[in-house]
């Protein structure tokens, strides 16, 4: 079952996880935490003087998707204007993970982007991001 679920991708870094480690100080610094599986992220990033996101630092514990989703999310937003992370979707994050996720562990493969979206725009823009998905 395991090995059915997991790509190699997410094997990778969950082994080797990219960025981790929090950046102190940061100009952005937010904690998600996703109770039904017990995953915790803390996301801490420092933007320059246009907005660009120079440093990414993240830590946290709980499971295998939600911190390879953060791995790749956080190598993902390294060097993107907070506009452009901005743009960044739930499918974006699928497509990241390349796996098909049952209803819980969708909530521990958003926990990174829920951090980034929280963290840099404000509860508001990742609610609107949770009512589009309603529509
Ligand atoms: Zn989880």
């Amino acid at each position: 079952m395991f090995d059915d679920m997991y790509r190699e991708n997410i094997l990778d870094h969950s082994r080797n996880m990219r960025n981790r480690g929090l950046l102190e100080p940061a100009d952005i610094d937010f904690e998600a935490t996703n109770p039904l599986c017990g995953d915790r992220l803390r996301l801490t990033m420092r933007v320059d003087e246009n907005n660009r996101i120079v440093a990414v630092g993240w830590d946290g514990e709980g499971c295998a998707i939600s911190q390879a989703s953060a791995s790749m999310l956080g190598e993902r937003i390294l060097g993107m204007t907070l506009e452009e992370a901005r743009q960044i979707t739930k499918e974006d994050i699928f497509e990241m993970l390349g796996i098909s996720l049952s209803m819980n562990r969708i909530k521990c493969a958003l926990l990174s982007l829920k951090a980034l979206k929280v963290g840099a725009y404000g509860l508001a823009d990742w609610q609107r991001m949770q009512n589009e998905d309603e529509e």
